[in-house]
């Protein structure tokens, strides 16, 4: 029994994200399981090495355990290129159209049979308009949600959806808790599990709790400038993440030790 916490070290952890770390953590206690630790520095360019290591401080300070993934880098991205092949050929394209484009012409590249170039154009997984995935007591037609969503962007960067299925695969991981913003992409998640034949991960048992929101009712994000400073870990910072994790884990029925 598995769970992992996965943050993008692109920010300071807020509390949501250490609710999070909470609730996985109580989880795999809770099945004598053990929480792994994933960082997705994927995105070299928005990841910082004091994002990082406040990660690390954040979890001593609340005495989480928990093993800590370190792929190497340059071995890493050669190895998420090659699990490629483990999706069917046809359903994988070379995709050249830009955004701004998309808005004015549907995207007619898999048609045209593009030749996949890393660097130079994205790859993307064609979803089927009728393909629908369950998760979590929901239903998503995936197409309507991602559009045929890209495993690989043209920056030569692994996409998120797809470093996060062969992630989760390798490490085993058995159980998944996230917010409800990932809601939608744990149904992607669950089929690309199913097309890789990853056994763990396209059975793996998904809960999704509600976000909690600042002050002002918005969504908490690394990225805000409220969270350009690191929280100080304190007895009130702890206090205040402690009681929204209790809250979640009621949602979710985790027990709370
Ligand atoms: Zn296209």
């Amino acid at each position: 029994m598995r769970t992992r916490f996965a943050p993008t070290p692109s920010g300071y952890l807020h509390q949501g994200n250490l609710a999070n770390a909470l609730l996985n953590s109580w989880l795999a206690e809770q099945s004598q399981g053990e929480m792994i630790l994933r960082i997705d520095a994927d995105d070299e360019l928005r990841t910082q090495h004091e994002y990082t290591e406040y990660i690390f401080k954040c979890l001593r300070f609340f005495g989480l355990s928990f093993i800590t993934s370190h792929p190497d880098p340059q071995i890493r991205h050669a190895y998420l290129k090659s699990q490629l092949t483990r999706i069917p050929d046809e359903l994988l394209f070379a995709c050249e159209c830009s955004r701004s484009s998309l808005i004015d012409h549907p995207c007619t590249c898999r048609e045209q049979g593009l030749i996949w170039r890393p660097g130079v154009n994205v790859l993307r997984l064609h979803l089927d308009e009728n393909l629908t995935s369950d998760i979590d007591g929901s239903t998503y037609k995936l197409n309507d949600e991602f559009g045929d969503v890209i495993l690989w962007r043209r920056d030569d960067v692994p996409a998120y959806h797809w470093a996060n299925v062969i992630d989760d695969r390798d490490l085993h991981i058995t159980h998944i808790v996230r917010g409800s913003d990932l809601h939608a992409s744990s149904a992607l998640h669950v089929h690309i599990a199913h097309l890789i034949g990853a056994k763990n991960l396209a059975t793996a048992n998904y809960r999704h709790h509600s976000l909690i929101l600042d002050t002002d009712g918005n969504k908490l994000s690394k990225s805000q400038q409220s969270h350009a400073t690191p929280t100080a870990l304190d007895a009130t910072f702890m206090s205040d993440v402690h009681s929204a994790a209790v809250r979640l884990a009621g949602e979710l029925n985790i027990n709370v030790p």
